[in-house]
């Protein structure tokens, strides 16, 4: 009886973002991660960034390692993190729950590399503060065991960043000046629903046609 039923959840507040959407942000930031920085992973970005490596002038894919971090939740300050310094509090709000498959790198694995981390979001920046602080340290740690007379052979490891959506927020970590970010889209800082996290995609891109189309 009478017409469709309403759409579910139009006016939570959430900003749906759909896969293609996500495809098309990732695939404009390419285009300046690749004039700016000359590398790139994760496995839209790679579907862009294929270069060319090697004498047979064949197209190689960039290897991809993945990272797991979690924010503790939140409730207000983390106890006893007052007095500490910004890395120190990093590592009593983020817990390291993937990391690094070192046997898969080779013999020299980070010194030397460009290496970027990749994610969705950019919310109050504490995860990737993190794993910026992090892979320094590691990156420290191995250039520290290189032979003396074989540290001068490697270019300096570079680091970057390369986030698709970054809310514009006051952030609670901050991003060192040698270390480049890459911002697919800045966003208000409102919640945003990933395709990926949804069982019901078809239901998904219904709503998020329906924001679009009431400017939501
Ligand atoms: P941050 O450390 O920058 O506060 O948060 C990073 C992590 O929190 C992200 O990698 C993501 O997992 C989660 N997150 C933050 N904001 C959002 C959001 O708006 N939507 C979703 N789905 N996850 C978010």
């Amino acid at each position: 009886m009478g017409g469709p039923a309403a759409l579910p959840n139009v006016h939570d507040g959430h900003k749906r973002i759909t896969y293609e959407e996500m495809h098309v942000t990732i695939g404009k930031t390419a285009q300046r991660i690749k004039s700016e920085f000359d590398f790139f992973p994760a496995r839209v970005l790679r579907t862009f960034l294929k270069r060319v490596s090697g004498a047979d002038g064949k197209r190689r894919n960039i290897p991809i390692q993945a990272i797991g971090l979690s924010l503790y939740e939140e409730v207000g300050e983390v106890d006893g993190t007052a007095g500490l310094a910004q890395e120190e509090k990093l590592g009593k709000e983020v817990i390291r729950t993937q990391w690094l498959d070192f046997s898969t790198l080779g013999n020299r694995p980070l010194v030397g590399r460009r290496i970027l981390i990749v994610d969705e979001v950019d919310d109050s920046r504490t995860t990737l503060g993190y794993a910026v602080s992090e892979l320094k340290k590691d990156i420290q740690a191995q250039f520290d065991k290189l032979p003396e007379d074989k540290k001068a052979d490697f270019p300096p490891t570079k680091l970057a960043i390369f986030v698709v959506h970054n809310k514009l927020k006051e952030k609670r970590a901050s991003i060192p000046d040698d270390v480049a970010y890459f911002a697919g889209d800045d966003i208000p800082d409102v919640w945003v629903d990933y395709p990926w996290e949804q069982e019901d995609i078809l239901l998904h891109n219904e709503v998020a046609a329906k924001q679009k189309e009431l400017g939501l």
